[in-house]
């Protein structure tokens, strides 16, 4: 998703670099290609509209800044505009202060509630939450069953109306369900609700009277991103028939253009809580319009980048490491834990993707040498842990032996060991100049 629209804008954003100053003709030629750009992913024509001409009001106006260069200026302005269209700050969920909170879903069928079901259980799970799910689809054929193998998956309970007495109410079934989720002391509730294929009437009812009966403390409108400019007006009539406190876009894994999915928020004015990326109840996560904003500018993602670090880094070991690192006491055994780390991440060519700027490089990156790094681990993992701790009492028949026991030739070990030595020394002249 995005991609092509990441591709142009990177590229246009790319023209004004080098540019001392920027002329009104400039900025309007750029404003012209970023109008197209977003025209051809697909974003609403009123979105595409405000957008630009905020931009270009901007550009030109008296936003002059010591620190950024003109066409940083501008990468900020569109990078900042971007955000705002996608929301501004990240929406949280509205907990209820007295439980349960009720969660209700809505949207057309296929868009992908009863996936959604699932992967905020098992999200709340993760989060320390005690959630249920509640089957009011009672229109799709397996709709219930389906909610109930997901349920199962995330490992919550699921609330579904008796089998073999016909099609139930789906009111009723909803009211039944926020009771017994009251009597089993569950803290949120997510209930599943009936879509069509297109927008209709009694779909509309069954979902204005469900939410009457449960009062729910967020109505998510789940859209399918892949299905473009209807998911505008989509959203409109959900907006208009039921009314929604936040959006989910789904199917953000697919190859479609996307635009919608950048309209649907300032069309409806409702957030953007979630987004889902795969069938996978794992394919899901909190929407950042920040994060989001500077993947489609192709910045990269440096924030998910921190978070992944955070989450593979212990951080106490981290920190031992840093002091280390600053009194020149590195050892091979910290940089190997490190390393071992790091590599927990993921593949280093990932990565690496994620850094600004290293869109570009994406073919250099698919040949990143892991072999590499596979050599490395194994010279240190060949030496005793006293050489680990002092790589200088390493000789020259230890080496030999190292480097027989790890496939590789001494010239690795030896390359290596150098190698660790100019960056202790680097990083000790380095920690005394930031005064660490
Ligand atoms: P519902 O009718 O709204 O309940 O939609 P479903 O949850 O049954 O989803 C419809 C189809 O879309 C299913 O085949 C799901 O596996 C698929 N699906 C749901 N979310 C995603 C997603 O984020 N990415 C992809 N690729 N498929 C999804």
């Amino acid at each position: 998703m995005f991609n092509t629209l990441s591709d142009r804008l990177t590229s246009v954003l790319q023209n004004l670099r080098g540019k001392g100053r920027l002329s009104e003709a400039d900025i309007d030629a750029t404003a012209r290609e970023i109008r197209v750009a977003l025209l051809e992913a697909d974003v609403a024509l009123p979105v595409v509209r405000t957008f630009i001409a905020k931009v270009k009001e901007r550009a030109k106006g008296a936003e002059v800044s010591q620190a950024l260069n003109p066409a940083q200026q501008v990468v900020k302005i569109v990078n900042e505009e971007l955000v705002g269209i996608l929301g501004g700050e990240t929406r949280r969920l509205n907990l209820a202060k007295n439980p349960p909170t009720v969660i209700m879903l809505a949207g057309l069928q296929g868009a992908g509630k009863t996936t959604l079901a699932g992967k905020l259980a098992r999200w709340l799970k993760a989060q320390g939450h005690t959630p249920m799910l509640v089957a009011c689809d009672l229109q799709r054929p397996n709709a219930v069953t389906q909610l109930q193998v997901v349920g199962q998956r995330a490992g919550v309970p699921v609330f579904a109306p008796e089998p073999g007495n016909g099609v139930g109410d789906p009111v009723d079934v909803a009211r039944k369900g926020i009771e017994e989720a009251k009597r089993a002391q569950h803290d949120v509730v997510v209930v599943d609700t009936a879509g069509r294929l297109g927008v209709d009437e009694e779909m509309m009812r069954q979902a204005v009277d469900i939410r009457a009966a449960v009062q729910p403390d967020e109505v998510l409108f789940v859209v399918d991103a892949m299905i473009g400019q209807d998911a505008v007006n989509t959203a409109t009539a959900f907006q208009d028939g039921v009314g929604f406190t936040g959006v989910v876009l789904t199917k953000l894994d697919g190859d479609a253009r996307g635009g919608a999915a950048l309209s649907v928020r300032e069309v409806t004015g409702q957030p953007i809580l979630f987004a889902s990326n795969g069938e996978k109840l794992e394919d899901f996560d909190v929407f950042h319009p920040d994060r989001m904003a500077s993947r489609i500018l192709g910045m990269g993602d440096m924030l998910t980048l921190i978070e992944q670090a955070e989450q593979a880094f212990d951080a106490d070991q981290a920190e031992a490491a840093a002091v280390k690192m600053g009194s020149g006491q590195l050892t091979l055994e910290d940089f190997l834990e490190q390393m071992l780390a790091l590599r927990k991440m993921g593949p280093i060519a990932n990565l690496l993707g994620m850094l600004p700027g290293a869109g570009q490089m994406k073919d250099q990156l698919a040949n990143l040498d892991e072999k590499h790094l596979d050599r490395v681990q194994a010279i240190i993992r060949g030496m005793t842990p006293a050489e680990r701790d002092d790589p200088k009492i390493i000789n020259a028949s230890r080496r030999l032996r190292i480097a027989n026991g790890s496939g590789v030739r001494v010239s690795d070990v030896n390359d290596l060991v150098n190698r660790f030595f100019e960056a202790r020394k680097m990083m000790s002249q380095m920690a005394g100049r930031f005064g660490l």
